[in-house]
């Protein structure tokens, strides 16, 4: 907070700023047992196709039930798992268990699906993260096709110019690249065609607004035809009624995903969405 006020103002910490330092160092302590001491789950939630309510992936996001803290939501674990670099181990950890748990459902006979993960800018600094991708494909037996890994905008603000290449490998490898978040923080549309991604996820922020301003509509359409002229598909997350699908059909959307259809859910409630399809 203090740095965000400024250079030049001194700003001393009050009880409530101290007791949240302390609640972070205590955190970043807890956090970085969460694994050995089995606390880190995985949650999927799934995507349909809006036209056809097929199921065509499901978004793995991780999950720490600390036994000292309760549930702690990942807005508010990841950043400081990126700080203090749990981030590598536990994205490698996250990777592994979202490839296995789809390739098992596979050999279950259930529905093909992509299976999503979340990645880091912290962990596509890293000079093996493509080979250790692969790797994690090979390990698991899943096939590329099957995978996909959400980026956010954050890394071409760092100016990663290796992370672009990283990313066009993996996407020749067959994996598929979604740039998750779209239309938030520092957006530009250039990036839409300097990155190497097949997807697009609008952010829910314009979905939540898209019945109350009549302006968003227009925003989420100019969008998707933007996306669809480049090539994209497109996904709309945090969708939560009725009428928001409705728009969203409209607007000619690919993908849907959001508490109306369903919450991210645990492996055995995600197998029986699999089953029900
Ligand atoms: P995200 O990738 O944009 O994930 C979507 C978030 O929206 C999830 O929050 C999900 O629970 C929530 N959501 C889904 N449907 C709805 C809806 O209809 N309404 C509303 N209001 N929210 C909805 P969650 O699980 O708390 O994750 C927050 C963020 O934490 C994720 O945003 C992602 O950026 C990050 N994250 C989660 N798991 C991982 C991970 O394994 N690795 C990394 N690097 N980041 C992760
Ligand atoms: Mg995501
Ligand atoms: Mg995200
Ligand atoms: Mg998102």
């Amino acid at each position: 907070k203090a740095k965000a006020q400024g250079k030049n103002k001194c700003c001393l910490f009050d009880d409530s700023m101290r007791e949240e330092v302390m609640k972070r160092a205590c955190m970043e302590g807890y956090l970085r047992d969460a694994l050995n001491q089995n606390e880190l789950t995985v949650f999927f939630q799934p995507q349909f196709e809006i036209e056809t309510g097929v199921l065509r992936g499901m978004e793995a996001l991780l999950r720490w039930n600390s036994k000292q803290l309760g549930n702690v939501p990942p807005s508010q674990f990841i950043p400081i798992a990126e700080e203090n670099r749990l981030i590598h181990q536990y994205g490698k950890w996250m990777l592994r268990h979202a490839c296995r748990k789809n390739r098992e459902w596979q050999n279950k006979g259930l529905p093909q699906i992509k299976i999503a993960v979340n990645i880091s800018p912290r962990e596509l600094e890293q000079d093996c993260f493509v080979e250790q991708v692969i790797a994690i494909l090979r390990e698991t037996g899943l096939e590329a096709r099957y995978l996909e890994l959400e980026i956010t905008e954050s890394l071409m603000i760092n100016g990663d110019v290796k992370a672009i290449d990283k990313l066009e490998e993996l996407k020749k490898a067959g994996v598929g690249i979604v740039l998750d978040d779209f239309g938030t923080g520092y957006s530009s549309l250039s990036y839409l065609n300097s990155l190497p991604i097949q997807i697009l996820k609008i952010d829910k922020s314009f979905i939540t607004n898209l019945q109350r301003k009549e302006s968003d509509i227009s925003l989420v359409k100019a969008i998707i035809s933007l996306a669809h002229n480049l090539g994209l598909r497109v996904v709309a997350e945090g969708v939560e009624n009725t009428g928001q699908v409705n728009i969203l059909k409209e607007c000619r959307c690919d993908f849907t995903q959001g508490f109306l259809y369903s919450p991210p859910v645990d492996e055995k409630m995600a197998e029986e969405i699999l089953k029900n399809q």
